[in-house]
């Protein structure tokens, strides 16, 4: 904590300067609560938390990667494994070794060196690979997993050249925060907090907005710049992880006190206008979801991007009118402001 507002200041002292790097410190700690962090020591190479085979017809060898969260299994899409030989030149029941650094070009999961996922397979069967969603196997993996869905929508809009380089997250960390490039989190498991720090450092690198400091509360009304950075950082999350035609679009384990948020609807005791944070991002997801909750925009997020990329405002009301000024409707602008904000938008 100590550590987050020396560095605050410093940025204060030096804004000028600093101006052209890649630097912010955020401070997340009321977005994330009491989180228990894993306390034990991880080790560097993690395997899956169980591995069901099944045998197959022929020598051949097939593999499946599946996050589990109560009863609830799903793939995991972005995870994939390599071997050094293939079960082309060995028999059935034979063994091969397959792993996944959790590093490329995009994406570094790392505390002391980037992660490795490894197994042995079996030549001749299939391979279900769990990993327990609290496990640290499944934390890590899922992180990487939250990485590259991003990676892969910016990926589909023709839209990745920005990223850079790979972008640092540090697991498991003291507390979830972005700062000096590097995302820090406490749990790799709570994917909408997951989405939420990686949505501050797409800001930083895509240079949306300023970065507001200090603490922040999700139903309180704090400066402009604040409310942007971290109400922009939840709707990536949004985007990276929820789907636009859900009406019930909301996330799960972000500011525990108020889960699940809404990312439709703000409640009526949370603090109205442009400088909350949770209106900010309900505000943006209206501008480009596709439920039809009373708003009819349905920009495309491309040409949001578009819009917003590299132009380094100050307020969701200086993005709102550079989306005017793009050609979006004004009038249904205009709408979705009152509609998520309770105010005018001048
Ligand atoms: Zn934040």
């Amino acid at each position: 904590m100590t550590r987050f507002l020396w560095t605050a200041n410093v940025l204060v002292g030096f804004s000028f300067f600093v101006s052209q790097l890649s630097f912010a410190a955020i401070d997340d700690s009321g977005l994330t609560g009491l989180v228990e962090p894993l306390r034990m020591s991880i080790s560097s190479t993690l395997s899956p938390s169980v591995i069901e085979k099944t045998p197959l017809k022929a020598n051949d060898l097939t593999v499946r990667p599946l996050i589990r969260k109560g009863g609830d299994v799903a793939e995991l899409l972005h995870l994939s494994f390599i071997s050094r030989t293939t079960c082309k030149n060995k028999s059935i029941g034979e063994e091969v070794l397959f792993q996944a650094e959790l590093s490329n070009d995009f994406i570094n999961v790392k505390k002391n060196g980037s992660y490795l996922v490894e197994f042995t397979g079996t030549c001749g069967s299939h391979h279900d690979l769990i990993f327990d969603s609290e496990s640290p196997e499944g934390q890590a993996v899922m992180i990487w997993e939250v990485g590259h869905r991003a990676v892969s929508k910016f990926s589909m809009i023709d839209r990745l050249e920005f990223w850079g380089g790979p972008l640092h997250i540090e697991w498991p960390s003291g507390g979830d925060y972005y700062s000096w490039g590097t995302v820090h989190l406490t749990r790799g498991d709570h994917w909408d907090v997951v989405g939420h720090e990686m949505g501050h450092a797409i800001y930083d690198r895509a240079n949306i907005g300023t970065f507001g400091g200090g603490q922040h509360f999700i139903d309180r009304c704090y400066t402009n710049s604040l409310a942007l950075s971290e109400g922009w950082a939840s709707f990536f999350s949004a985007w990276v992880s929820l789907e636009l035609e859900d009406s019930n679009a909301q996330f799960e384990f972000m500011v525990p006190r108020r889960a699940p948020l809404g990312v439709e609807h703000v409640p009526d005791d949370v603090c109205e206008g442009p400088t909350n944070e949770w209106r900010v991002y309900t505000f943006l997801w209206d501008v480009i979801d596709h439920n039809d909750d009373g708003e009819v925009s349905q920009m495309e997020f491309q040409a949001y991007w578009d819009v917003v990329y590299n132009q380094n405002v100050r307020s969701i009301r200086q993005q709102m009118r550079l989306l005017v000024q793009s050609g979006e409707s004004a009038s249904g602008l205009d709408h979705i402001w009152r509609h998520n904000f309770k105010t005018t938008p001048d």
